[in-house]
């Protein structure tokens, strides 16, 4: 079937599906893929259209047309970018793209520069925010509950942000402040009686501490996210419920490494990861 003749009976469910099927194993023939397919996968796989976010989801900078190679991070950074030139890379897929609606519009200043080493090298980049953090697979709420051996009860509250679950094994505070430091390879900063067993726990990746109240009405025994504000730490003493800061860049490092490993996969292209240490 010609490529012309899939995309003008894309509506056509069933047809389309044979398409992807004659498609499937042409992406591993050729070892690259189109911009297009790739972020409209990553669109479909992320469900994009659920959610209200305040970046642009989705193609931020557009660079070449063909990807043999993705680049992931959890920032689009300088030195990120920088490692997607040096690694010869096609695509940096991100969690952080640039335009958030808090900023100035202008390119200027250290967004210039960024900007400018993209279009230089036409780099495509592309940032998938909130639907990265929600995804119950490849998400970065469902990767930090892998990697610290929780089950998920429920996705709930603002966009199913919020998760509960319990951990498989009942752990005092301060033991589980010593797995979340040898898993991220942070400290994270803890709030409540160390000796306290923890059973259920109530997480979101990132900047949540805004949802720490949330979190205490589950009467879970724990909450985690990235960040504290100083109105969280007699919160956490006057609820009983601990309080767990553990990075915002490190409860966010699996997410998008996750999504990049899946493109690649699905494509049959080249994935590369960098990370730096940003200890916020
Ligand atoms: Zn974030």
């Amino acid at each position: 079937m010609l490529k012309s003749e899939c995309k003008n009976l894309r509506h056509k469910q069933i047809l389309r599906l044979e398409c992807e099927a004659v498609f499937e194993d042409r992406y591993k023939e050729r070892n690259m893929a189109l911009r297009r397919e790739i972020l409209a996968w990553c669109d479909e796989i992320l469900q994009v259209g659920l959610f209200k976010d305040y970046a642009p989801n989705g193609l931020q900078v557009e660079g070449k047309e063909e990807i043999a190679k993705i680049a992931t991070s959890v920032t689009a950074s300088k030195a990120a970018i920088d490692f997607a030139v040096e690694q010869g890379a096609d695509m940096l897929l991100v969690h952080h793209g640039m335009f958030w609606k808090s900023e100035p519009v202008t390119i200027t200043g250290w967004k210039k520069a960024r900007i400018e080493t993209l279009l230089q090298h036409q780099i495509n980049m592309a940032g998938y925010h909130l639907p990265l953090d929600a995804h119950p697979q490849l998400g970065n709420n469902a990767q930090l509950a892998e990697k610290l051996d929780w089950v998920l009860e429920k996705q709930f509250g603002e966009q199913n942000l919020l998760n509960t679950g319990r951990l498989k094994t009942t752990q005092t505070l301060v033991q589980l402040s010593e797995r979340i430091e040898a898993v991220f390879g942070r400290k994270p900063t803890v709030i409540g009686n160390l000796e306290r067993e923890i059973k259920r726990i109530a997480w979101c990746s990132g900047g949540a501490q805004g949802f720490f109240q949330t979190a205490v009405d589950e009467s879970v025994d724990a909450y985690l996210t990235g960040e504290i504000s100083e109105a969280q730490y007699h919160l956490a003493n006057e609820t009983g419920v601990a309080f767990i800061s553990a990075g915002h860049h490190a409860t966010e490092r699996y997410g998008v490494r996750a999504l990049g490993d899946a493109v690649a996969e699905k494509f049959g292209i080249e994935v590369v990861h960098f990370d730096e240490n940003n200890p916020a």
